[in-house]
C-alpha cells in the first residue's frame, strides 16, 4: 500500500520562497566590492532574484544550460544564485583565485553560456574571454559602470536587467532530481571535475546543516559566511540561511581579519564560518583592537584541519564555540559536524575539549565507514585507532562526476575520500591526513596534520605545515615548514625539543624550515604540493 500523502518535490525555489513568505523583513547585509553595505531584506531579494529569472528567460536560456558566477558573497551573487536555479538553469559557482587557464578550462567544460561577474574581476574576465566561444552573454553583477563598458564590449548590467523586468515569476515545478549546481573541486590532483548537485540533494542537505548537532541555526541568528559562494557554495549557508529565516551577512571582498571583526561587531554576528586560515586573521586582528567579539557564540571551521590552539583561543578568550566540520566538494560538502552527546556531558572540561577536536560525527543522510584500501571494500573496526580510507554514502554524496559517464564509486556504492581517518565507538571521525599527504617512515605512517597542530600550539608559531621530504633510509620523514609569531627568536632545535615528550620519538620531524610566508590553495588552505616541490628533497642534499 502507497503512502498517502502530497508528492511536494523539493526545489531550491522553495527555500527562497518561505524565507519572502514567513521572513521577509529579516535583513540581508551585503558588503559591496566598492566597500559601501547594502542593506535589504528576504522579500527584495526574492524580488529581485524573479527580476533576475525573467532577464535570464528574455536571454534565450533553457533549463540545463549553465551559468557561471565569478563573485564575492553580496547580495546580487544571492539573488542570481536563487533566480538561476530556481528557473530550472545551472548555478556554476567558479573561484576567481585560480589561474586563468584553469578558468578558461572550467568555463569550455562546463560550456557556460553567461559568466555573471564582479568589478574586481574584470582584469580576469579580459584575460579568459577570447578562450571561452560558449560564453554568449557577460553580465557585470552592478550599475552601469564605464570601465566594465570599454573593457567588456556588449556586457549587459545586472541592476539594468532588473530594473527592465517583472517581479512576478511563477517558479517553474522541476523534478527534484533537476541539476541545480555545479561546482569544480580545487585539482590539487589533475584537472579540476565537476560535482553537479540536484534540488533534492540541496534541499536535503540545507536540512541536514541546520540541524542542532550541525550548526544549530535558527531564525534568531546572525550568519556571516566567510567562506565564499565559490567554495562549495558557501558550504550550503544560503540555503540555510533562507531555510530557517535567519539575518544574513555577506561579507563581500573584505575576508581580511580587521573587515571581518567590524562586520561581526557592526552587525552583532552569532554564527560565522570559514577555513583555519581565516580564523587566524581573525584573531589576531581582535588581539589588535581589543574587540571581545561580544555577539559571536559559534564559529564553525572546515576545510582543514582546526588547529586545537585556535579552538582553545576561541573559547578562553572569546566565549566562542567552535564548530569543526568536515566535508569535501563531492559531499555537499557536510559530512561531519562535532557537537558533544548527552554521555559527555558530565565529562571535564578538558575532557570535552578532546572530544572537541576531532571532526565530528555525521548527521543522518550522510554514512561513514573504513576501509583497509583504497577503493575496497573491506571495513576495519570502529575502535578510534584502526585508520584507513574514509568512505561516504549518502542522499547529497556524487555519484559520478559532469560530464564523465563512469561511477565515482567503489564496486558496493561508495564513494572514497582520499582521506585516511579512524572513527571510534561514538562515531566520531578523526582525520590523520589526505593519503596523499601521509609521510612514510620506515614502513610506518605518520599523521602530518598531527605534526602540524603540535606545531601550532606553541605559542611562537604563527603557521606550520608538515610535509614527507624524501630520506635515503627510511624512504620519507616529516620536515616542518613554520611562519614564526612576529618578534619570535624560536630556533629550530626549540621546536623539535617541543615535540619531544607529544609524540614517539621516531615522529619528532628531522628538520625545521622558518619561512615569511607558506602558499595557500585558491580556498585557503596550505598548498603542501607546492612545498613538497620546494623542499622534498631538502634531507638529500644535506
Ligand atoms: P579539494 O578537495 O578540492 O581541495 P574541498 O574543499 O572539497 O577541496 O576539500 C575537501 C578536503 O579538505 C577533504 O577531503 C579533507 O582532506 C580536507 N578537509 C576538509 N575539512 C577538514 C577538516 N575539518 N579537517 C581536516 N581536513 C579537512
Amino acid at each position: 500500500m502507497q503512502g498517502r500523502m502530497m508528492q511536494h518535490p523539493l526545489l531550491i525555489s522553495s527555500m527562497i520562497e518561505h524565507a519572502a513568505r514567513y521572513h521577509g523583513d529579516t535583513a540581508i547585509i551585503s558588503k559591496n566590492t566598492d566597500g559601501t553595505i547594502t542593506q535589504t531584506d528576504w522579500t527584495h531579494i526574492t524580488e529581485n532574484s524573479k527580476r533576475f529569472a525573467n532577464a535570464l528567460q528574455s536571454l534565450g536560456l533553457v533549463q540545463g544550460d549553465r551559468i557561471a558566477t565569478i563573485a564575492w558573497n553580496n547580495h546580487r551573487h544571492l539573488e542570481s544564485w536563487y533566480a538561476i536555479s530556481g528557473s530550472g538553469l545551472i548555478c556554476h559557482t567558479i573561484n576567481p583565485r585560480l589561474f586563468p587557464e584553469q578558468l578558461v578550462f572550467i568555463i569550455n567544460d562546463a560550456q557556460d553560456r553567461v559568466v555573471l561577474f564582479d568589478k574586481t574581476f574584470l582584469p580576469l574576465i579580459r584575460a579568459v574571454k577570447a578562450h571561452t566561444p560558449t560564453v554568449e552573454h557577460f553580465v557585470y553583477l552592478g550599475a552601469f559602470d564605464q570601465d566594465v563598458a570599454d573593457a567588456v564590449p556588449d556586457v549587459k548590467f545586472y541592476d539594468a536587467l532588473i530594473a527592465e523586468h517583472s517581479a512576478q515569476y511563477q517558479w517553474p515545478a522541476l523534478d527534484e532530481n533537476t541539476a541545480s549546481s555545479l561546482c569544480y573541486t580545487s585539482g590539487t590532483t589533475g584537472n579540476p571535475k565537476g560535482a553537479l548537485y540536484s534540488h533534492r540533494s540541496t534541499v536535503l542537505h540545507t536540512y541536514a546543516i541546520c540541524l542542532p548537532d550541525s550548526l544549530n541555526l535558527s531564525a534568531n541568528d546572525i550568519m556571516l559566511p566567510v567562506v565564499p559562494m565559490f567554495h562549495v557554495n558557501a558550504w550550503g549557508t544560503p540555503y540555510a540561511a533562507a531555510m530557517v529565516g535567519c539575518t544574513f551577512v555577506l561579507p563581500g571582498p573584505g575576508l581580511d581579519g580587521a573587515s571581518l571583526v567590524q562586520m561581526i561587531d557592526d552587525y552583532k554576528v552569532s554564527i560565522a564560518l570559514g577555513v583555519p586560515t581565516i580564523w587566524q586573521g581573525l584573531l589576531a586582528a581582535a588581539k589588535q583592537t581589543g574587540s571581545p567579539l561580544n555577539s559571536l557564540k559559534r564559529n564553525v571551521v572546515g576545510g582543514s584541519a582546526c588547529p586545537p590552539a585556535m579552538m582553545k583561543a576561541f573559547r578562553d578568550v572569546y566565549d566562542c564555540e567552535t564548530i569543526h566540520a568536515w566535508g569535501m566538494t563531492e559531499m555537499s560538502p557536510l559530512g561531519t559536524g562535532n557537537q558533544l552527546k548527552a554521555k559527555h556531558q558530565q565529562l571535564s572540561a578538558e575532557e570535552q575539549f578532546k572530544v572537541r577536536l576531532s571532526q565530528g560525527r555525521p548527521p543522518f543522510g550522510v554514512d561513514l565507514r573504513i576501509t583497509d584500501e583504497e577503493n575496497g571494500t573491506n571495513e576495519v573496526c570502529r575502535d578510534g585507532h584502526s585508520t584507513g580510507n574514509l568512505q561516504v554514502r549518502g542522499h547529497w554524496i556524487i555519484e559520478s562526476y559532469y560530464g564523465k559517464s563512469d561511477h565515482a564509486l567503489t564496486t558496493d556504492g561508495w564513494f572514497d575520500t582520499g582521506d585516511i581517518a579512524s572513527i571510534n565507538e561514538d562515531g566520531y571521525l578523526l582525520l590523520s591526513d589526505r593519503a596523499k599527504d601521509l609521510i612514510k617512515s620506515g614502513g610506518e605512517w605518520i599523521s602530518s596534520v598531527e605534526l602540524e597542530n603540535i606545531a601550532m600550539n606553541h605559542p611562537e608559531i604563527a603557521m606550520a605545515a608538515v610535509i614527507a621530504a624524501d630520506h635515503p633510509k627510511w624512504d620519507e620523514r616529516p620536515v616542518v615548514i613554520a611562519i614564526k609569531q612576529q618578534g619570535s627568536t624560536i630556533t629550530e632545535q626549540d621546536l623539535l625539543d617541543y615535540y619531544a615528550d607529544k609524540i614517539a620519538k621516531w615522529q619528532i620531524p628531522d628538520k625545521v624550515v622558518f619561512v615569511e610566508s607558506i602558499p595557500l590553495t585558491g580556498t585557503g588552505k596550505m598548498l603542501k604540493r607546492d612545498l613538497r616541490e620546494q623542499y622534498g628533497k631538502i634531507l638529500l642534499t644535506e
